[in-house]
């Protein structure tokens, strides 16, 4: 059974972790934050439940699936024997580049090195190793065990085998791997996150209020919700760095972040996860209503 090393074990590495061992892959889960691991190994087996609760999953394949995964106390321990490793920390430039040139250090030569980054430059990350051949992005959506997608980055140095076997993960976990280049953003949030950032405009020149801009993007274009609380979802903050990378990249105004935008991250509404963005939530993670933006 192939080993997979997971590398942060928040939101979207305990979703990676999940599905890689649902597909029979013994995984090893590790976090700079032991409690953090341990918490994304409890949403696992909450996910799981839900699963089961709708007939989707049965309680034995739970079962199979937490004996697969490890909690790995730190970076060594969570790659040896791994022939894959996939990265799952926050979206920092700096963070990612020394975890790169860390990793490239402790894992055999052939072990490839998988980045789930939403749109730092892949080119940029391989360049820190010394095999920048088989490093590649593996850019999953949230919530990884719902999303069909996986956008699978193929860097100006990534070989045609590293992006064929990275293709043919996706595949084995029962996902659709799109191929695309290395430039910022890739696909997914270079039309995602302008799309989102043309609302917030729309919203901070008064064309229309919140709930109005979400319904117009919902029941004329049949988007399962409107951008703003996509946003709330996504976080303000993770779509602010987002849009910063695309602006930084390609050199064009268009890509500015909404200066409301950049206004409601500096005043720590970040969305869900925070309580309050666009809209008001509740300890539960419900969005509520739409939250007054100029009070
Ligand atoms: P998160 O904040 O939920 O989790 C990140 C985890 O990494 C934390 O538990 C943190 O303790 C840990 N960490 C920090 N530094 C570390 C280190 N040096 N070694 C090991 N662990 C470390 O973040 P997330 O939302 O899961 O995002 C992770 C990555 O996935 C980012 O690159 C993000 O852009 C990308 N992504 C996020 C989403 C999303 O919707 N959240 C979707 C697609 C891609």
């Amino acid at each position: 059974m192939d080993k997979i090393a997971v590398i942060g074990a928040g939101t979207m590495g305990s979703g990676i972790a999940q599905v890689f061992a649902m597909a029979r892959f013994a995984v090893s889960l590790t976090d700079s934050d032991t409690s953090a691991a341990q918490r994304g190994l409890e949403s696992i087996s909450r996910s799981l439940d839900r699963q089961i609760k709708k007939g989707t999953i049965d309680a034995d394949l739970k079962e199979q699936t937490l004996l697969r995964i490890e909690i790995a106390p730190d970076l060594p321990t969570a790659v040896s024997d791994a022939r894959t490793v996939i990265e799952a920390v926050p979206e920092v430039q700096e963070l990612k580049s020394e975890l790169f040139r860390r990793l490239d250090e402790i894992t055999p030569f052939d072990c490839l090195l998988l980045s789930n980054t939403s749109s730092i430059s892949i080119t940029r990350l391989a360049a820190v190793t010394r095999r920048p051949d088989r490093v590649a992005g593996m850019h999953f959506m949230n919530p990884v065990p719902l999303m069909p997608l996986v956008e699978v980055v193929r860097g100006q140095q990534t070989s045609q085998q590293t992006a064929d076997r990275v293709m043919g993960f996706a595949r084995e976990l029962g996902k659709e791997p799109v191929l695309v280049r290395d430039f910022p953003g890739f696909v997914a949030n270079r039309i995602l996150m302008p799309m989102i950032n043309e609302a917030v405009y729309t919203l901070q020149e008064g064309v229309a209020g919140i709930a109005e801009i979400d319904a117009v993007m919902k029941l004329g274009m049949s988007h399962p919700m409107g951008p703003l609380l996509l946003a709330d979802y996504i976080g303000l903050d993770v779509c602010l760095s987002i849009l910063r990378v695309l602006h930084e990249g390609f050199g064009q105004p268009k890509y500015a972040p909404a200066p409301l935008l950049v206004n409601l991250v500096q005043a720590g509404r970040m969305g869900a996860k925070s309580g309050r963005g666009f809209y008001r939530w509740s300890d539960e993670g419900k969005a509520i209503e739409p939250a007054v933006i100029f009070g």
